[in-house]
């Protein structure tokens, strides 16, 4: 069996177990403007949402199992909530009041994919089968229904976010272990200063290839890099040789170190010595 099918629910356990399960306090279901709410779980302020934000922990989303692809190497998602919601509002069939609520729930997801990608969150899925609503056929059922759901035990992780079109990806597994500045920065920030030529683009695998040499630690004083919130450990990638002194962008030049030795590489007194040390360390790394 393929993991996508091991993935398929067929049970109806309640959103708001879900939700818990997946670490998300679910403490505000039972208040409403009104005071307290007698059954929790049906909270409609809660239990028809697509997205759950836990602050600084992680993310949870609903996913639809038909939307799942599989490949050889992986299990993703590919989708575009900004997308949905410009559908959803131009959406004849729909009252206003569904055209709001669909549209204000896909900006919600948007927003949660996005901070999740921004603070390199854990994701969290709900896999969900049913009847999507579809907006270009008048027969469809008025709202979608995710009847069977579960919760998936494998965090996820949003792998390719673009803040301008709102297209993701988001995969299963594939949680980084390793993180430096650039993945650290927010998206819609890497985005700004890479239009305005601030930061030269690196190719990421040289960052990642790097990272991972490193185990982890810095490869000037040995420290080791700090815990991020997402649970990675932050090193920075430096360019020994400097792109604009003609050092090309191979792993061979990308040493990984603490921020701390990283200001020290650009502004410290012994800048020289240490891209002396750096050079030697990775001559001797890919010397056969
Ligand atoms: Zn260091
Ligand atoms: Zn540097």
């Amino acid at each position: 069996m393929n993991i996508k099918d091991g993935l398929k629910p067929t049970t109806s356990p309640r959103v708001i177990d879900l939700v818990a399960a997946a670490g998300v306090d679910v403490s505000p279901w039972a208040v409403s403007k009104k005071g307290p709410v007698k059954v929790p779980a049906s909270n409609p302020a809660y239990c028809y949402e697509w997205a759950y934000t836990e602050p600084g922990k992680l993310v949870l989303l609903n996913l639809w199992w038909r939307d799942i692809q599989e490949t050889e190497s992986k299990v993703f998602t590919d989708t575009n909530l900004k997308d949905w919601a410009a559908q959803l509002r131009d959406s004849l069939q729909l009252t206003p009041e569904q055209r709001r609520a669909g549209v204000r729930r896909a900006l919600k997801m948007d927003a949660a994919i996005a901070y999740a990608h921004e603070n390199r969150l854990p994701v969290r899925v709900i896999v969900g089968e049913g009847e999507p609503r579809d907006l270009t056929d008048p027969d469809s059922p008025e709202s979608s229904r995710m009847d069977l759901r579960v919760l998936d035990p494998e965090p996820w992780t949003v792998e390719r976010y673009d803040p301008v079109s709102g297209a993701a990806r988001i995969a299963r597994g594939s949680f980084p272990k390793y993180v430096d500045q650039f993945d650290a920065e927010s998206a819609a920030e890497l985005l700004r200063r890479t239009v305005t030529g601030e930061v030269p683009v690196r190719n990421a695998k040289v960052r990642a290839d790097a990272l991972r040499r490193s185990e982890g630690c810095c490869e000037f004083c040995g420290k080791r890099g700090f815990q991020t919130i997402g649970g990675a450990t932050y090193l920075e990638t430096h360019h020994v040789l400097p792109l604009g002194e003609g050092g090309l962008d191979v792993v061979r030049n990308v040493a990984a170190l603490c921020a701390d030795d990283h200001r020290k590489a650009h502004h410290g007194e012994e800048r020289d010595a240490m891209r002396i040390r750096l050079q030697a360390m990775l001559e001797k790394h890919y010397r056969r």
